[in-house]
């Protein structure tokens, strides 16, 4: 793969415990090209929200990174950044929407002030100014302008994770992780925010890594993906392979324990 936005090597973390340390990343290697929408499936429990926070660099004691992982974002190693280079990092190369974000909005500011509260820490910007981008960037995710004012109780739990992905945007990072983003939301919800991601990966050009339990949702959305199993990626494939001749036994074994896919596929092009 050319110049991909994301390369992960040779990951490994561990907990550390008292009487001993348990491994929740074993030696995991991905890449995610530019504008690739990547998926990372397993069962819970199997590491997935690991490697998301410590791409991130948000991963906290007791996790521990071993010596010897990489991961590269934009040629530099995200775990080697000092915090001043993490403070650029952050927002404007990966965003991360963590599992149930649509409740990690602050109750008591009104969304507008939700986008300046980021857009002012990273950029030279007036209220007004961020008033204004947070419009547009609202607009990308189908809400109304209008709700500016809102606080976040006064919106739905579909329209609050639309909230959160729009922040995500706001500085045009180059990756935007999703963690179980949809998985609090009911069917239809949950498509109609994955089918306007997809819509806004193509035309502002980032990359998606996406986390989910559900593979019958991944394989209608994902380019690639990655089947993890008690901390290994088991299988990497491109999606059509993962769903038409799965190659590892659990990623058989997973289609087998889950109803096959029914219905209108999220992008028709993909099963072609
Ligand atoms: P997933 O997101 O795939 O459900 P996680 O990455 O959250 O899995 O967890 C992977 C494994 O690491 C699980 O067995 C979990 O119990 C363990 N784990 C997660 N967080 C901690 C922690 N803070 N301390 C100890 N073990 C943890
Ligand atoms: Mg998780």
């Amino acid at each position: 793969m050319t110049d991909p936005v994301l390369s992960v090597r040779n990951l490994n973390i561990d907990y550390i415990g008292a009487d001993k340390n348990f491994s929740a990343v074993k030696d995991v290697s991905f890449d995610i090209a530019s504008g690739e929408f990547f998926g990372l499936a397993g069962e819970s429990g199997c590491g997935k929200s690991t490697i998301a926070f410590a791409i991130s660099r948000l991963h906290r004691p007791p996790a521990l990174i071993r010596k010897g992982s990489e991961i590269i974002v934009g040629g530099r190693d995200v775990l080697q950044l000092n915090d001043k280079e993490l403070k650029s990092f952050r927002w404007r190369e990966v965003a991360m929407v963590f599992q149930s974000a649509m409740n990690s909005l602050n109750p008591v500011l009104t969304i507008a002030d939700q986008f300046y509260d980021v857009l002012k820490t990273h950029t030279k910007v007036t209220r007004a100014e961020a008033r204004e981008r947070a419009a547009e960037l609202l607009k990308l995710v189908d809400i109304s302008p209008d709700r500016l004012d809102a606080y976040p109780h006064q919106c739905s739990g579909g329209m609050r994770q639309r909230i959160v992905i729009a922040i995500c945007l706001s500085l045009n990072p180059k990756l935007l992780i999703m963690d179980e983003p949809t998985t609090a939301l009911d069917v239809v919800v949950q498509r109609e925010i994955l089918q306007r991601i997809d819509v806004l990966r193509t035309r502002l050009g980032f990359s998606v890594l996406f986390i989910t339990h559900d593979l019958g949702l991944m394989v209608q959305v994902s380019d690639r993906i990655g089947i993890m199993l008690n901390g290994e990626m088991v299988e990497c494939n491109d999606s059509q392979t993962i769903y038409n001749s799965p190659q590892h036994d659990y990623t058989k074994k997973l289609w087998a324990s889950m109803p096959k896919l029914h219905g209108e596929q999220i992008r028709p092009e993909a099963s072609a």
